[in-house]
């Protein structure tokens, strides 16, 4: 007997390009008249989404990629073309910091860091694994102050991003990341929270803010956000379609 597998939309053949260019359109868009100090990135995030639909958007000339779960990035990622640079954006156990880093060579960030504890070992894998480069590290930021556990309380962003930034060799400090919560939604209190918390560390850190990365918006909000200075908005169901279950 096969297993129920719940339904998962898959895009058409060509839907998937169409999509990813009609975002680049938006995000270019609103990138040109948002005062914005460098390129915004689009994070595809192709989290639940098979490997074909990632590699129509590689074709159409998408490179960088989201991933939420461990498994299936370490699954997906040597199924697709190794220029790709992927972003993971999920809840990173420090368990499997390790294996992350030493599995794909072409990890670029992890934009979940909540913790010393994971810069540490993050650190530490990226200087075990002999990378001529170093990882890129958002730090989360709980911005709504919701009762989550994912994300650090804005008053402690500054203590972990000054860890990354001075006691982590194999890291390079990108920038802070927010995600809605409960629902995912952002509220604008949330992405100008995550700038006063980088006009803070940059302030603090002696960084120009504009060196610091926002990582804020998604496909309900990522014009908003970047209007509001986000550099790296990650994008999932507006390009590779719903998701058909709760999988946020
Ligand atoms: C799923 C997810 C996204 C993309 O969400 P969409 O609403 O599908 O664009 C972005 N960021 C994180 C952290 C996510 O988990």
């Amino acid at each position: 007997m096969q297993p129920e597998v719940p339904p998962q939309a898959v895009r058409e053949s060509g839907m998937v390009s169409k999509a990813l260019g009609e975002v680049l359109v938006r995000v270019q868009n609103v990138a040109a008249h948002a005062a914005v100090s460098r390129p915004v990135r689009l994070v595809a995030v192709s989290k639940t989404k098979p490997v074909e639909m990632l590699q129509e958007a590689y074709d159409a000339g998408q490179r960088v990629f989201g991933e939420n779960y461990v498994q299936e990035l370490l699954e997906k990622a040597p199924q697709l073309p190794g220029d790709i640079s992927w972003h993971f954006i999920g809840h990173l156990q420090s368990n499997k910091a390790k294996a992350i880093v030493k599995s794909i060579p072409n990890l670029q960030a992890v934009e979940t860091v909540d913790s010393v504890k994971l810069a540490n070992l993050l650190d530490k894998a990226v200087t075990e694994a002999e990378w001529q480069r170093k990882l890129n590290i958002f730090v989360q930021v709980n911005t709504s102050g919701e009762e989550s556990k994912f994300g650090v309380d804005p008053a402690d962003v500054l203590s972990l991003a000054r860890h990354v930034h001075t006691e982590c060799p194999g890291l390079t400090l990108s920038g802070l990341m927010t995600i809605g919560m409960p629902d995912y939604t952002s509220r604008p209190e949330n992405f100008e929270c995550l700038n006063n918390c980088r006009s803070t560390v940059a302030e603090e850190l002696g960084i120009p803010a504009q060196d610091l990365e926002l990582s804020m918006g998604m496909s309900g909000d990522f014009e908003q956000a970047i209007e509001m200075g986000s550099t790296n908005v990650r994008v999932g169901s507006t390009i590779f379609g719903a998701r058909n279950y709760s999988n946020k």
